[in-house]
């Protein structure tokens, strides 16, 4: 019997099942509130890596677009501020590369429409639901952390925490050196955050996120609370300065010389002695917009 599966949400989550439904004949509709062409000039959405077993799930899917090794990245730097400071390094079997969501779900989005899937665009409200779950045969709602979410209550059994462990900041930046072939590194000063370093494909070709994961109550907590919008030069030359008399504070001399230059993976002027603004790519304006502070309900795999 066929059946007909209704989708809210078009992330990773709702475009990878369409996909995969649409891959074995299963009709399914998604209803979303963002249509393809305002992805552009939206700011950042996460900067998420994926590693071989989501790219291997995208080759399956038929929507690999992203296959150039050199724009892929082979090993994870880490570095521990431990009173003993520790750091490591952690080879991938296969490879990984982080895409910019705002390229990355509208083209899944079109992979979807091209091979004959529809797509509804409206937001979708609590009253909503009770009608879509009489017209389809099964109702999915993958709306990420938004309002509709909290139709599903929260489950203590899968998870100790009820509050963010983390508070995030995070921009594109240009000018920050990678190694070849490129890699992501993760800085650890504990009780405070965690700096990650990701090769990220942009619209403008690879850029670095910096990640601030900043722990709540934390020295580092100051950086999500700042706003790109407000005060794009304020947020950058904070950015700048905190990161600076952070990274001293909590991790180490060595723990840098590993981070910074042993690995010559960042460029110290461009991360961490100057304004980053200074090293704003012209050519990609839409990164300048990217900033994003947001919180995360825990720390991210
Ligand atoms: C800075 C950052 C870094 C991250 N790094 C990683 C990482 O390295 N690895 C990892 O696994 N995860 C990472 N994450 C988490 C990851 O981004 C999310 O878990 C994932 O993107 C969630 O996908 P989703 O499809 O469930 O939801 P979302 O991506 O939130 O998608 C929700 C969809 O629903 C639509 N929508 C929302 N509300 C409505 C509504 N009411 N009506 C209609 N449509 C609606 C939205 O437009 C969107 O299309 C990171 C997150 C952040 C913020």
């Amino acid at each position: 019997m066929a059946r007909n599966i209704g989708i809210v949400g078009a992330g990773i989550a709702g475009l990878h099942l369409a996909l995969y439904l649409q891959k074995h004949g299963v009709d399914a509709t998604i209803i979303t509130d963002r249509p393809p062409d305002e992805y552009r000039n939206i700011r950042l959405l996460n900067t998420v890596a994926h590693h071989h077993v989501t790219i291997a799930r995208e080759d399956y899917l038929g929507v690999n677009h992203w296959t150039d090794p050199k724009d892929h990245y082979y090993y994870h730097d880490h570095v521990f501020n431990f009173p003993q400071p520790l750091s490591f390094r952690g080879d991938f079997s296969k490879a990984s590369r982080a895409v910019d969501y705002r390229l990355y779900l509208p083209a899944l989005m079109q992979d979807f429409l091209k091979r004959g899937g529809k797509i509804e665009y409206r937001r979708i409200e609590e009253r909503d639901v009770r009608p879509l779950v009489a017209r389809f045969d099964l109702l999915v709602v993958s709306t990420g952390k938004g309002p509709l979410g909290q139709l599903f209550t929260y489950r203590p059994e899968h998870s100790p925490y009820q509050q963010p462990q983390r508070r995030l900041c995070v921009g594109l930046y240009t000018g920050v050196r990678q190694p070849d072939p490129m890699n992501v590194t993760l800085s650890v000063s504990p009780g405070h955050g965690e700096m990650i370093v990701i090769p990220t494909i942009t619209f403008g070709g690879i850029a670095n996120a910096l990640l601030m994961e900043n722990v709540p109550g934390g020295d580092m907590e100051e950086l999500a609370t700042l706003s790109y919008d407000d005060n794009p030069k304020h947020f950058l030359g904070c950015c700048s300065a905190s990161w600076r008399s952070i990274t001293r504070r909590h991790m180490t001399a060595s723990t840098l010389r590993v981070s910074i230059w042993r690995s010559r993976r960042i460029s110290c002027k461009a991360a961490w002695s100057r304004p980053c603004a200074t090293r704003w790519s012209s050519s990609t304006t839409a990164n300048a917009r990217s900033h994003s502070a947001t919180s995360m309900p825990s720390s991210i795999p």
